[in-house]
């Protein structure tokens, strides 16, 4: 009888939502989003990645909590940080893999485990649900327009020294394609190294050597892949007696990066506004931790060597030479001048 419905929806609708298994402030809106970092070489992971990906992600889901671990460039670490975090119950990865092949079977593992990864600026094989990243063909070229810049009239045909990422990471040979995408042709590569772990140590020597082979002064130019790189680089040339430097390229925005910039050591850095890349990853993190698709987050798509079309967002890097650092870091408040300009 109708009564008796009517009484039945009453009593629902003054029924508090934690007795309908409404989870309010314990269930679906309060998870665990777990995030690897790959190394602390350089120092952008632990200064500006984790610290940005965690204000973003308590900003988007404010019970949400962040579980981290960093890999310090050790796969098999971070293998099991990753399987520590599943068993953990964390509800999403996101993941930026000291080893982007080495971690496909723990990707596997998650996926299994019902948690999805998201490929923080790089790209992991596997089953990624989501990646978020810069175009990193675009940092490349905007190295070499620079460097080709810096070089003047040895642009056409003068001599290029290339010190790559670490192979590890598929992004090294992103970089490596679309640097070569503006150099081939122009100028001779007479050397081209890869930098296991982007050590500056391993970059030294790497140059030292490069140095040795070549003569000090026939390097007409150095395309570096990353900032870390980039003082290795240097501080070999330095200690080769090598007078004038010659043009350097860096990625990154390191503060070293930035002051060897202003004493004309460096020529550039390629600026990535890591907050973008953070605010990003968070929001991917958080709509798969609520269940939801990455529709209104992703712009793009991405195929990785085992899976198409992951939904993505690829940002654009800039690149910035002694004039712009006013303009781009200073302004986006990512430094000071006093930082810049007190040494070390
Ligand atoms: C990042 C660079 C970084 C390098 C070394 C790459 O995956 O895109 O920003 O310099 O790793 O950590």
């Amino acid at each position: 009888p109708w009564h008796v419905v009517a009484g039945l929806v009453a009593a629902l609708m003054t029924m508090p939502l934690a007795a309908c298994g409404g989870d309010g402030e314990t269930g679906a809106d309060s998870f665990t989003v777990g995030l690897l970092l790959p190394s602390r070489a350089v120092p952008r992971w632990e200064q500006f990645d984790r610290p940005l990906i965690e204000k973003r992600l308590k900003a988007l889901c404010p019970h949400c909590a962040m579980e981290y671990a960093n890999a310090d460039n050790d796969a098999t670490r971070q293998q099991q940080q990753m399987i520590s975090m599943i068993t953990k119950g964390v509800r999403v990865l996101i993941l930026d893999a000291a080893d982007t092949r080495a971690l496909r079977s723990s990707i596997q593992q998650a996926r299994q485990a019902g948690v999805p990864v998201v490929a923080y600026d790089r790209l992991a094989e596997g089953p990624i649900s989501g990646y978020v990243s810069f175009n990193g063909a675009q940092v490349g070229k905007l190295q070499a327009e620079a460097l080709l810049k810096a070089m003047g009239d040895r642009a056409n045909g003068g001599n290029v020294v290339m010190m790559n990422g670490d192979p590890a990471s598929s992004n090294a040979a992103w970089f490596r394609s679309g640097a070569l995408s503006v150099l081939t042709g122009k100028v001779k590569i007479r050397r081209s190294y890869d930098t296991p772990g982007w050590s500056t140590e391993n970059a030294h020597a790497n140059m030292s050597a490069a140095i040795a082979a070549l003569g000090p002064g026939r390097i007409d130019g150095v395309l570096a892949a990353n900032d870390a790189i980039a003082a290795g680089v240097i501080s070999a040339l330095k200690s080769a007696g090598v007078q004038k430097l010659p043009p350097v390229t860096g990625q990154d925005a390191d503060l070293d990066a930035v002051r060897r910039i202003i004493k004309g050591e460096q020529y550039m850095t390629v600026y990535k506004p890591f907050r973008t890349e953070a605010a990003a990853v968070a929001a991917m993190a958080v709509a798969l931790g609520r269940g939801g698709s990455l529709r209104d987050v992703a712009t793009t798509a991405t195929d990785s060597p085992t899976t198409r079309h992951i939904p993505s967002v690829l940002l654009t890097p800039r690149a910035v030479t002694v004039g712009d650092v006013r303009q781009t870091l200073v302004k986006d408040g990512v430094y000071t001048i006093g930082q810049i300009c007190t040494q070390a």
